[in-house]
């Protein structure tokens, strides 16, 4: 069976920008508001010439009141459970929030392989949050730019290390 890769995080980190920078389409809906990722999107990516199927997660889904954290931690449980590897995903201009550290919970529960991604590190905006994601103890935080596509070699040997 091919290895899957889930993308998880809070809604906003850029899972979708990256799941279409690892797939090289635009299947998955980049947006500015949290949220716009509404179904659960499939493709397959090129790891160093390994084919992988990998699934970007939905941060949210209709605005209703009450129902949301709920279903982003039920979408993420489910996808985190089917998974060979986990991308967890922050933004390392915001630094680690609150949100982070519930899903990184979940992760590290799960006992999943996972890689620690800091998105958004094309800049000194990101260095702070980048030494913040060191707490989650997910391990080492790999730095990347998904919408500049900086890092994804260094995203690639950490994620088939972690696979085995
Ligand atoms: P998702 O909700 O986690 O799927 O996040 P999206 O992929 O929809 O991205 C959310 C916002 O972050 C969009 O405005 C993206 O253009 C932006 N974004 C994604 N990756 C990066 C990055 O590497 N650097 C910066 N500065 N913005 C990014
Ligand atoms: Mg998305």
């Amino acid at each position: 069976m091919t290895p899957k890769i889930a993308i998880v995080g809070r809604p906003n980190v850029g899972k979708s920008t990256l799941f279409n920078r690892l797939t090289g389409t635009r299947a998955a809906l980049v947006s500015d508001l949290p949220g716009l990722t509404r179904d659960r999107k499939e493709g397959e990516a090129d790891l160093g010439g390994h084919m992988l199927n990998i699934v970007d997660t939905a941060g949210l889904e209709e605005a209703t009141e009450g129902s949301i954290p709920d279903r982003m931690r039920r979408q993420t449980e489910a996808a985190i459970e089917t998974a060979d590897l986990v991308l967890f995903v922050i933004d390392a201009r915001d630094g680690v929030t609150a949100t982070d550290e519930t899903f990184a919970r979940t992760v590290r529960a799960s006992g999943r392989p996972v890689v620690l991604v800091a998105n958004k590190c094309e800049g000194r905006r990101a260095d702070e949050g980048f030494y913040e994601a060191f707490r989650l103890g997910l391990g080492e935080p790999v730095a990347i730019s998904a919408e500049h596509g900086l890092g994804l070699i260094d995203l690639e040997r950490d994620a088939l290390a972690a696979l085995g």
